[in-house]
């Protein structure tokens, strides 16, 4: 049997971004990975969006690590060759009482540490994207857009150059602690670990079931987020981020209009609870749907424009009909004291996986050390 320092469940983003903190500090760090490749869940499957921060309840984690991740992700990037554009986006209110809202909404911001956000009439918003139509704008510049797949490979690629394993086709199916450590049986085998790290996105709360953890309460319901893509004739009609106003429960940010780095325009992402944590297709969403969400902020833009694109499934832990954006659940687990888990990582998560991984790497000392 393999003996590791750290085994590491789940080689998304955040699972590849805590190999590569781990990996610089110890030897013998090891990923399981259920799938072929890093990165299939969440992590390849969202805006791409580089958040800034404003969204969050100022001292939560979510707000922290968005902020410090925001700046992390853009010196990655910009160190590893990681396809990346800082763009800034537009927040807009499209009639007049949605205007007290976007002042909220940058207060918030401004409380989180968020730098540089202005309000923006709308001879301003038609000056830098002259199809949208909108009252007032939170023009918020540290926000841009990221190749998500680029930057998971990216994480995992140094992370093994640090000389990490990265074992694909090793969904962990068992875990039983130890007296000193933690066993794993996945699909590739047996594996002893001094520290675990649970990073399983959708699936984390199954994992800390499987090893008996009381965090499991911490329940995953999976919130499922639909993308079109507008036709190549019309990608022109926007330039960069716009935004609505976020949901009043917490729901999700809204469908947005994001240009992406190779210059298309998705539409986008829709939430809906759905029962299955597998199921990124069946019961779709009618175009209709998205072109009158768009319409709103892009009054030009016609179902015929729009094309279905993919979707990903958000990790939430809210339960449906309950309000408020839930925190990260990101701790070491009160009973098992060599245990790591990472539970409810739903957005800004890929902005925020530097981020997190510093926190990992904080706890994985205490118990390594
Ligand atoms: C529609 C949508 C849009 C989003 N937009 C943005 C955005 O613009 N900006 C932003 O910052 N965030 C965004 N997010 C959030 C972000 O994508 C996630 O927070 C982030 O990808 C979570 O990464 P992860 O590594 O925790 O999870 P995942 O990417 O899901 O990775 C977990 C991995 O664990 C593996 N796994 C699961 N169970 C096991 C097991 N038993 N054994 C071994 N492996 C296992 C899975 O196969 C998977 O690869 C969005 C999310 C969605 C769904």
């Amino acid at each position: 049997m393999d003996k590791a320092n750290v085994v590491i469940i789940g080689g998304g983003v955040v699972g590849c971004a805590i190999a590569r903190a781990l990996s610089a500090r110890w030897d013998d760090v090891f990923v399981l990975e259920a799938m072929p490749r890093v990165g299939m869940g969440a992590s390849t499957r969202n805006s791409g969006v580089i958040h800034a921060g404003i969204y969050y309840v100022p001292g939560s984690l979510k707000a922290r690590h968005c902020l410090r991740g925001n700046r992390l992700t853009y010196e990655f990037c910009a160190a590893h060759g990681v396809p990346h554009r800082n763009t800034g986006k537009l927040v807009v209110a499209v009639n007049d009482s949605q205007k007290p809202q976007l002042v909220a909404l940058m207060e918030n911001g401004r409380r989180n540490g968020v730098e540089g956000m202005r309000i923006i009439d709308r001879a301003a918003i038609r000056a830098r994207e002259p199809h949208v139509e909108a009252m007032e704008a939170i023009d918020v510049p540290s926000s841009g857009i990221v190749s998500s797949e680029e930057l998971v490979k990216a994480y995992a690629r140094v992370a093994t150059e640090q000389g990490t394993h990265i074992v694909t086709h090793a969904k962990a199916e068992r875990v039983e602690a130890r007296k000193d450590g933690i066993r794993v049986v996945s699909a590739a085998g047996e594996i002893e670990a001094r520290c675990l790290v649970n990073s399983a996105g959708l699936f984390a709360d199954e994992v800390a079931m499987m090893m008996g953890s009381s965090l499991a309460r911490h329940r995953i319901w999976p919130v499922r987020g639909e993308y079109c893509e507008v036709v190549r004739a019309k990608s022109d009609l926007i330039r960069g981020l716009v935004y609505p106003l976020p949901h009043a429960d917490g729901l999700s940010l809204g469908v947005h209009l994001t240009k992406t780095l190779w210059g298309t325009v998705l539409v986008g992402p829709t939430a809906r609870y759905v029962d299955d944590k597998n199921d990124y297709e069946c019961d779709r969403e009618p175009l209709e749907d998205f072109a009158k969400n768009a319409k709103c902020m892009l009054p030009e833009l016609e179902v015929a424009d729009l094309v279905a694109a993919y979707s990903g499934i958000r990790a939430k832990l809210t339960p449906p009909n309950e309000h408020g954006i839930a925190d990260f659940v990101i701790t070491r687990d009160p009973e098992l004291s060599n245990v790591i888990q990472l539970i409810g990582v739903d957005s800004p998560g890929l902005t925020s996986a530097p981020a997190i991984a510093e926190q990992v790497l904080g706890l994985t000392q205490e118990i390594l050390n």
